[in-house]
């Protein structure tokens, strides 16, 4: 795989989700980190979404709920580059109903290279970066040469 530079922006677009076990938690650190937070936009899965806007007042783009498909949305989000950070609580104690669309979401944001936090401790290291605050350079799979490369691969 090739890889290209591309920038993760100064107002960001982060995507909040938590398994139902550990939405109280996620609830405690937007509450927590509401002003930073408020810099950038916010989107979610839809309980999670609904839940987040009605503890801090602040708008939050609501995708469908993660078992009716909302972590693949988001996902589809991440790789067309429209979704730039991924706080995701998932419960490590309870198999989900969606695991495989879980599963698909990190590693989308592994492709894609957006920073990931799936708990407090690195959400809040996450959030006392600079870099929250700053546009940065990563590296993203070069789409362009990965294409050429399986075009011409069909073509002989
Ligand atoms: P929810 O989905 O916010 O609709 O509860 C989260 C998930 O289970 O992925």
């Amino acid at each position: 795989m090739d890889f290209t530079l591309a920038t993760l922006p100064q107002h960001k677009t982060i995507a909040l989700v938590a398994h139902d076990n550990r939405k109280k938690a996620l609830i405690e650190w937007v509450s927590k980190h509401k002003q930073l937070l408020s810099l950038h936009a916010l989107c979610a899965t839809g309980t999670t979404g609904q839940r987040i806007e009605q503890a801090i007042n602040i708008p939050v783009r609501q995708f469908l709920s993660g078992p009716l498909g909302g972590d693949q949305q988001i996902g589809g989000q991440i790789a067309e580059g429209s979704i730039h950070c991924l706080i995701f609580f998932w419960d490590p104690f309870e198999p989900m109903p969606h695991d495989p669309d879980v599963k698909a979401l990190l590693r989308l944001a592994s492709v894609w290279n957006i920073p990931v936090a799936c708990n407090s401790s690195t959400a809040d290291l996450m959030i006392s970066s600079p870099l929250f605050t700053l546009e940065s350079v990563r590296e993203i799979p070069d789409y362009t040469k990965y294409s050429a490369q399986r075009t011409s691969q069909e073509d002989s």
